[in-house]
């Protein structure tokens, strides 16, 4: 067996009083694709968060290919390097070109050449569609457009691990599929992801396995197919029954 990509041990959030995560367990294997899904509210943003060292975690452990990530002494923008996010805002820079957005990072972080960094998003770009839209400026961009370019900016970086939170749920339904697309090719690819979805269609499709949250607890894991035609959880079966 390899070394798990991500492993969360006995995870636990709180804000004030709000117990957000309630002694999270979950280990992600390399090239897997996992989908959390659950109600509004539920922990899945806060729990991508925390893993992205986003927020500090108040106990557990977190673990990624192997190294304690939740420690002290870790180098946190060497963990968040490795590790890419895209939520549900695209959060592109509008005052760069879709280039200049997909480089920045590469550039400032990793110290690539301008060359270089622009030949890799250049192949990356064409990959999904968008190299002639290399020099536009996000706010020419549709939607579906600006959020497959923040998924390769975050692929610009050859992160080891891709979390996703809910990067259809700002989008008008015509142009979910496409942003959808790219992350169903990611998978295909072998890129190890967490997905946060509340798109029920894509998480059986595309998941390896689906985690259901409920107030901050992992209730119920299966492969898609179990969890979607025979969840065991009561109350897997009404949150099911009322997004479906
Ligand atoms: P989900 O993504 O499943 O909708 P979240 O992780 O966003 O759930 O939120 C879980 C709970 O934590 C919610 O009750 C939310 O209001 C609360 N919460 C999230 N972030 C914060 C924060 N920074 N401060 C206080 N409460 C927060
Ligand atoms: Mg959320």
């Amino acid at each position: 067996m390899s070394v798990p990509a991500l492993q969360l041990e006995g995870v636990r959030k709180s804000f004030g009083k709000l117990d957000v995560l309630r002694g999270i367990d979950l280990t992600v294997a390399e090239h897997e694709v996992v989908c959390l899904i659950g109600a509004s509210g539920s922990g899945k943003s806060t729990l991508l968060r925390c893993v992205n060292l986003l927020e500090p975690i108040d106990a557990g452990r977190i673990v990624v290919a192997g190294t304690e990530i939740s420690a002290g002494a870790v180098d946190v923008d060497r963990v968040r390097r490795g590790i890419g996010i895209v939520f549900q805002a695209f959060n592109l820079f509008p005052h760069m070109t879709v280039l200049g957005n997909v480089t920045l990072a590469p550039r400032r972080v990793l110290g690539r050449s301008r060359a270089e960094a622009d030949a890799h998003a250049e192949a990356l770009l064409e990959r999904f569609g968008l190299a002639d839209k290399r020099d536009e400026f996000p706010d020419r961009l549709s939607g579906g457009q600006q959020q497959r370019v923040a998924i390769v900016r975050a692929l610009a970086m050859r992160p080891a691990l891709l979390l996703l939170d809910e990067v259809t749920s700002a989008l008008d339904p015509e142009l979910v599929a496409e942003v959808l697309d790219v992350v169903r090719e990611l998978a295909a690819e072998g890129m190890t992801m967490v997905i946060a979805t509340h798109e029920m269609g894509f998480a059986r499709d595309v998941a390896h396995r689906v985690c259901f949250l409920d107030q901050g607890a992992i209730l119920e894991q299966g492969t898609p197919e179990r969890i979607f035609s025979a969840p065991r959880e009561p109350r897997t079966q009404q949150f099911l029954q009322r997004i479906v």
